[in-house]
């Protein structure tokens, strides 16, 4: 019989013949960490292995690490197991884990999504044999607009704010999201404003050659040009007496949630723009099947949904239970 090349353990998913852990949740010496989002990447381990492109995100994230970097696709091998790094296209750096032992190849896929970014290299199907898949939205009605499309609409709704000396307040989560929006909005309709925790990510992304237009901190704005300004801060923002000196403003969240109604009216705001770094239900077969895949191991938020799915097209399907995503809003996305 065949030995799982991943199994799941307390700590997290446990490749057995290597004896490393793919993004656990738990302290353990040895973890291969897919990306800095923070259900994903922990303080604690002892010995992190990450993506080359990733690495200054993860720094930023995590602070003082012992982290080992390895190009896309460069193969190294560990106690006879053979790793590498693959885009996963969902924030800078992320990546897919291949490991191959003997002739069984597994592939970890962490979040992704296919849609155009161009704040990350895209997503790179791997072919393997057993495929673990996230799911956070795994339901049919999880369908994405084209980037363009929405970016249009952020566009037009800062344009009608500006007009009516509404400051534009959007949230949007400060690693990956916050970034593509900044580069896919029409600088020409006013200043950026950015919330702190966004600053530093940015400069990151920079560093690594994305091209983000010009943002400001509040106090570099005048009052009165902060009525036509988009202010991008994180959810967790909200209420906060930061966002108190922008007077009358209109707010909106940028969230794959925003597809479903009740997800807007729970936030309380103005606007739901439809905005995800992961796979929408499509994109979620599209990506299984181009693996080739026999087994598929989901994880986080929907699973079941698509277990079914992927069993009545013969695939042998099962889930992981994991510590990733949660609470459906919570969940960086
Ligand atoms: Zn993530
Ligand atoms: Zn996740």
């Amino acid at each position: 019989m065949r030995e799982d090349l991943v199994i799941r353990r307390p700590q997290g998913l446990y490749c057995p013949p290597g004896d490393f852990y793919i993004d656990p949740w738990r302290a353990v010496d040895r973890a291969i960490i897919t990306h800095a989002h923070a259900d994903h990447a922990r303080i604690g381990h002892r010995h992190y292995l990450a993506s080359a492109a990733g690495e200054q995100v993860i720094r930023t994230r995590l602070g003082e690490i012992n982290l080992q970097t390895l190009a896309y696709g460069e193969t190294i091998e560990h106690n006879g197991v053979q790793i590498s790094l693959h885009p996963a296209g969902h924030v800078l750096g992320s990546v897919q884990v291949r490991l191959q032992w003997r002739d069984a190849v597994w592939v970890v896929s962490g979040d992704y999504k296919l849609d155009a970014d161009p704040t990350c290299d895209p997503f790179e199907p791997v072919a393997c044999d057993t495929f673990i898949t996230e799911s956070t939205f795994g339901l049919p009605v999880y369908r994405w607009p084209s980037p363009a499309t929405v970016s249009q609409q952020i566009n037009a709704w800062w344009a009608d704010n500006a007009s009516n000396n509404r400051a534009s307040v959007l949230y949007a989560y400060s690693l990956g999201k916050g970034q593509r929006v900044l580069a896919s909005i029409d600088t020409s309709i006013g200043p950026i404003i950015t919330h702190g925790s966004l600053n530093a990510l940015n400069d990151v992304y920079r560093a690594a050659g994305v091209n983000l237009p010009a943002t400001q901190t509040a106090s570099d704005v005048q009052a009165a040009d902060r009525q036509r300004a988009l202010v991008l801060a994180p959810p967790a923002a909200a209420g906060s007496s930061w966002m108190r000196r922008f007077g009358q403003t209109s707010d909106a969240m940028a969230s794959g949630w925003m597809r479903v109604r009740g997800a807007r009216r729970r936030r309380g705001v103005d606007r739901g723009f439809v905005m995800s770094d992961h796979a929408d239900w499509p994109s979620l077969l599209r990506a299984i099947d181009a693996t080739g895949a026999s087994r598929v191991i989901v994880t986080h938020g929907n699973t079941a949904v698509l277990i079914r799915w992927l069993q009545e097209q013969g695939l042998d399907a099962q889930a992981f239970e994991t510590d990733y995503g949660h609470e459906g809003d919570a969940h960086d996305e």
